[in-house]
């Protein structure tokens, strides 16, 4: 009705006020026949999706309106049938996770390798092969050769795989590539061979790609895009589309999706792009000016010695700058448009300096000024510098980082350097000054071994006792039961447990940390211990519950679930 329900009422007109006419006139129900349908591909969303497809490289495409949070789930549950065996990327996001409680198949993991800052450095190019999934299918209950695999490109720092070389050698009959963060490879030569999408068909393969479009192009939150190159059956795969996808649409999210293809196609969408990765580029240079010339220490940046052209950096074997100890060549890429800031404190090889400045708090500093960080590690930090990114913001970002070291090398208070901070607990910090809380947090890190622990972390996984399908049918009989964290050596976990940073699952549901596996505990409860000891630095960890009394809870299945399942 155009809005007019809210204009009846007073603080309904202030809504109405705020978001404006147009927002509520363009709110239009399915029932507009003019406009097609989102969910049969009719009429107007029929036109759009096929401009979507020819817009991003893609045979077909489809909009969704909840992100790819249900982009993913629409792909897998289209290509992997109850019994199979699908290949997952253990770096995979949270809705993949929520994909394997709803599917009942059987989970091969694909894990990626990371270096000292906890930076992901992609699947190693063997585990793509058929021998290492022969190795696995023989090593895992139930498993039989995978017809479906589902791969994050990029991971969150920003490294893109060479997917030609993926796409010719995974033996299976789908691969999906989970792009949520990359929406804009198709528009800039320097993504060709990058992306899901990018050269010809597959022989034999259907190609999933998902993406974002609300992240890194222009669109409103929710609006996702799957794109498909290869044969499919496009009933089934609809059923699916319709089985997640609301029956009344937002149309200014579809309407948002189809724009953003609009706003990169052609000259005018290279040049966008273009201008984001100079504005990167020059980023990263101003920081490196900044080094050379300041007094004592400076941030750095996560890069190669040599940043001159517009390109994507391979990770080269032996290369000194990203630390990763059995790099493929020709098979990673760093995006330049995702920059990571360094802070001192540990060098790439995870060493450990005696002095050191955690990046957490610098992520305050910025935050306490309205600079928004993607993601913080031990000693790095994350931004991206998408088509959304002005020349004020990345100098806003500059400032920031220069304001930081002043304050910092002053050795102010953080009463007044990080006044919210300060009022978590202004007793805890009444006295405290800048250095010594850095200092102190830099040796709790060192004197844990953090960067080895995360590594070790990783390493081992924890043990498949049950398929995540199989552990939510058990918490959904209410054979759950709460616990303290530390005590889950033993006993399986019935979610998914995802500490930030780094990001990634150490546990899925249906895994049991057992002896072998312990270092995955060791690590979570270190990250623990950092917020106990200092107030405003409690970690975030995704599927645990922190209490009021600091304390992390978990999720188990009851032990007689365990019995009686295993
Ligand atoms: C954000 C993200 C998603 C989910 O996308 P939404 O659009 O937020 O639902 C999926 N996969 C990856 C890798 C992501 O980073």
């Amino acid at each position: 009705m155009a809005g007019t329900a809210y204009q009846k009422s007073p603080v309904g007109s202030l809504f109405y006020d705020f978001f404006g006419g147009n927002t509520l006139k363009a709110d239009v129900s399915i029932s507009v026949t003019e406009l097609g349908s989102l969910l049969d591909h009719t009429g107007p969303h029929l036109e759009a999706e096929e401009y979507i497809a020819r817009t991003f490289g893609a045979e077909q495409s489809y909009m969704v309106t909840n992100g790819t949070s249900t982009s993913n789930k629409i792909v897998g549950m289209y290509a992997s049938p109850a019994g199979s065996t699908v290949l997952i990327d253990r770096n995979c996001h949270k809705s993949l996770a929520h994909l394997l409680l709803m599917s009942d198949v059987v989970t091969i993991y694909l894990t990626p390798s990371r270096n000292a800052y906890g930076i992901l450095g992609g699947i190693p190019q063997r585990q793509f092969s058929r021998e290492s999934i022969a190795e696995k299918v023989a090593a895992t209950a139930k498993a039989s050769w995978p017809v479906h695999a589902v791969i994050t490109n990029s991971t969150y720092d920003g490294l893109l795989y060479n997917t030609q070389y993926i796409k010719q050698t995974l033996a299976v009959q789908s691969i999906h590539f989970d792009s949520a963060w990359v929406p804009y490879t198709n528009f800039h030569p320097i993504y060709r061979g990058k992306s899901g999408m990018s050269g010809e068909r597959t022989h034999d393969k259907v190609i999933f790609e998902t993406q974002s479009t609300h992240k890194l192009l222009a669109a409103f939150s929710q609006a996702s895009a799957t794109h498909i190159k290869g044969d499919y059956d496009e009933r089934t795969f609809n059923e699916a589309y319709m089985m997640h996808t609301t029956t009344s649409p937002h149309y200014g999210i579809v309407a948002s999706i189809e724009m953003a293809a609009a706003m990169v196609r052609g000259k005018p969408g290279r040049r966008l792009i273009q201008r984001s990765i100079e504005r990167a580029l020059h980023f990263r240079k101003e920081v490196y000016r900044l080094r050379q010339e300041s007094e004592g220490w400076f941030f750095d940046i996560w890069q190669p010695e040599i940043i001159e052209d517009a390109v994507c950096w391979p990770v080269e074997p032996g290369a000194p700058w990203h630390g990763f100890r059995d790099a493929d060549a020709g098979h990673m890429y760093l995006d330049p448009i995702k920059v990571t800031i360094l802070t001192p404190g540990m060098d790439e090889a995870g060493e450990m300096a005696p002095e050191g400045i955690p990046a957490s708090l610098v992520a305050k500093f910025l935050d306490e000024r309205g600079v928004v960080v993607e993601k913080t590690g031990p000693y790095n930090l994350l931004f991206l510098f998408s088509i959304g990114i002005d020349k004020t913001k990345a100098m806003s970002l500059l400032r920031g980082l220069t304001e930081f070291k002043r304050a910092y090398d002053l050795n102010l208070r953080v009463r007044n350097m990080l006044p919210d901070l300060y009022a978590e607990d202004p007793d805890f910090y009444r006295h405290m000054r800048i250095q010594d809380l850095a200092q102190d947090i830099h040796q709790l890190i060192r004197q844990h071994h953090l960067p080895q622990l995360m590594l070790n972390a990783f390493a081992v996984l924890p043990e498949m006792k049950m398929t995540p399908y199989a552990a939510f049918q058990q918490q959904v009989r209410g054979n759950v039961e709460t616990i303290a964290l530390s005590q889950m050596v033993g006993r399986i976990s019935a979610n998914m447990l995802l500490p930030y940073p780094p990001g990634v699952p150490v546990v899925m549901p249906g895994e049991m940390i057992t002896e072998r596996s312990r270092t995955v505990l060791d690590f979570l409860l270190m990250l623990c211990s950092i917020g106990q000891h200092y107030p405003g630095f409690e970690t975030d960890i995704h599927g645990a519950e922190l209490t009021d009394d600091g304390q992390y809870r978990v999720r188990v299945l009851k032990e007689t679930a365990s019995r009686q399942t295993a």
